[in-house]
């Protein structure tokens, strides 16, 4: 198993299939065709494939193979198989994905080391290099399992039936695993499969000692803002009033702001951090800036899109209120020192709209032109995307001022929209009528990890770094239709199927090797628990989910 297990991980490691590339396709294509070599498969070829993801810029796939057991009682195995850059490594760049050669080691030796790498690097009990611990190892401890299960399952020995959806983009946009609700949908209507369990081997924390296992997995959510105010000449700043003030008030208030915070089981969600700010000028001229944009990242356990949109809408009243107070403010003791000013008081009046208002507005004013005029411009949103020259949050941005300069619009407005990707934030304990099996997975491997391994196993309810487990279950139900409605660029250029995703309902747990620093060129996982305690535990897991 060992072996197995390294030469997997070297062959997957090799091909540098960076996330959201073409480079992503060589992964695929080894796993398909790993899975088309196995006696089994050659018996049953309609149970793998090589699913094409619908409208994929870069045309990346996701094989799948389905060992089908004397029970349907399923074990779904996954994980992603693209790895982000390597450029941190510099001169050793190369032997990043070459782990296990001892060549990145030798030179990650003159590397500006902290204690705890060095005592690492020194000890010789860790593996280095890009997707070592993110996620190759833990991928290729579920392919060696799998070919063993692939065996047993040529005699008709196999208890119960596992399915192995490997996937691309998880650093990205998770188009992977948004396409494998699909695959786990149709091979349930085929066979009538009761997904039991989802393990993404994702790598996992050491606390004091002890391993964490994660039981469900954080809720992501973009909330993308585009203020109008009013455009004047910078020597006649009264005149106008700029978007910038009201944007960076809006900033301020929730850039930070521990209301979006959630708190669940004594674990919280940090507060929203903005990615994105500025003005929406081309270039220089001497005038108030009368547009800004931005976008944030909200994380919830939770709070719904519609909750987290309600806040917002109250936060940009309340702050284009205080922007415009100030300026008023400003102006009363500016009057006191400039004998031409005139005006009474600066005033405007809120207003703050979704994008779905808008486009309602909109449709009702004109439904065929403004139809028209939409599927042009979310084309061509979209193409950009594709194309690599926007980013999905700065392409809802231009697609919603488009919308705007459609509208004809000249008062000052804040709209409030949605960007992808969205992550639904799900818990493997609340799954309808599956209630509690994470926990009792998290028991299980406890026990075991503990008793043959030394190693003990704490959990934590929400994985915080966003991952692939969003798409496994939907466990904190919303009105899905006022997230698409809301986020510009829903339909072709993205979309998540929630009624699959509701269909399938499969409790999913992150239980993979444990490693540390990933996406830093000390990304490192430790050889014992890669080779040792995850493929034995792991394998044990699989077996008594058939039996739940
Ligand atoms: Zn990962």
């Amino acid at each position: 198993m060992k072996q197995r297990i390294f030469e997997i991980l070297t062959g997957l490691a090799a091909m540098k299939s960076f996330t959201g590339t073409a480079a992503e396709r060589a992964p695929a294509q080894w796993f398909a065709d790993f899975f088309r070599a196995m006696p089994y498969f050659q018996e049953h070829p309609e149970d793998t494939g090589l699913f094409e993801i619908p409208n994929d810029p870069c045309g990346r796939g996701i094989p799948w193979a389905l060992l089908r057991g004397k029970r349907k009682d399923t074990v779904v195995l996954s994980g992603h198989f693209d790895v982000v850059p390597a450029e941190e490594y510099g001169a050793a760049e190369e032997y990043a994905f070459q782990p296990g050669t001892g060549k990145l080691e030798e030179l990650l030796r003159d590397f500006p080391l902290s204690d705890g790498q060095r005592r690492d690097l020194e000890s010789g009990e860790w593996l280095w290099g890009r997707g070592a611990a993110d996620m190759l190892g833990g991928l290729a401890v579920h392919a060696a399992l799998f070919e063993a299960y692939a065996k047993q399952a040529e005699t008709e020995s196999l208890e119960g039936s596992i399915l192995f959806v490997p996937v691309p983009d998880e650093e990205s946009y998770s188009a992977g695993m948004r396409g494998a609700a699909e695959i786990l949908r149709a091979l349930r209507h085929r066979y009538g499969l009761d997904y039991k369990l989802l393990i993404d081997p994702e790598p996992t924390r050491e606390v004091d000692g002890a391993q964490v296992f994660s039981l469900g997995s954080v809720g992501k959510v973009m909330p993308a803002i585009l203020v109008q105010t009013k455009k004047a000449h910078a020597g006649r700043c009264y005149e106008g009033f700029s978007a910038l003030s009201v944007l960076a008030d809006i900033y301020l208030r929730t850039n930070g702001s521990l209301e979006f915070s959630d708190v669940y089981g004594g674990e919280a969600t940090v507060p929203p951090t903005w990615a994105h700010l500025r003005d929406r000028k081309h270039g220089y001229d001497v005038s108030i800036p009368h547009r800004a944009g931005g976008y944030f990242t909200a994380l919830s356990f939770s709070a719904t899109p519609e909750e987290i949109g309600q806040k917002l809408r109250r936060i940009c009243t309340e702050a284009f209120n205080a922007q415009v107070q100030k300026l008023d403010g400003e102006y009363q003791e500016f009057k006191k020192r400039s004998r031409t000013e005139r005006r009474e008081h600066i005033h405007y009046e809120p207003c703050v709209m979704s994008f779905h208002e808008l486009c309602a507005l909109l449709r009702e004013r004109d439904r065929d032109g403004f139809a028209a005029f939409y599927a042009e411009a979310c084309a061509r949103a979209a193409a950009a995307v594709d194309r690599g020259e926007a980013s999905y949050p700065d392409a809802t941005l231009d697609l919603m001022e488009e919308t705007l300069d459609y509208s004809g619009i000249q008062y000052p407005i804040t709209l409030i929209g949605f960007a992808p990707p969205y992550y639904p934030p799900v818990h493997s304990d609340h799954v309808r009528g599956k209630e509690g099996r994470g926990t009792q997975a998290l028991r299980f491997v406890a026990a075991l990890s503990e008793r043959e391994y030394g190693r003990p196993v704490v959990s934590e309810n929400y994985f915080m770094g966003i991952s692939d487990l969003s798409y496994g279950a939907v466990t904190a139900p919303f009105d899905y239709g006022k997230l698409a409605e809301n986020m510009p660029l829903w339909g072709e250029a993205y979309r998540i199927d929630f009624a699959a995703i509701e269909e399938n309902a499969v409790p999913s747990v992150i239980y993979g090797p444990i490693g540390k620093e990933y996406h830093t060129f000390a990304e490192r996982v430790n050889r014992h628990s890669l080779f040792h305690v995850i493929p034995a535990v792991t394998r044990a897991l699989i077996e008594y989910m058939w039996t739940v």
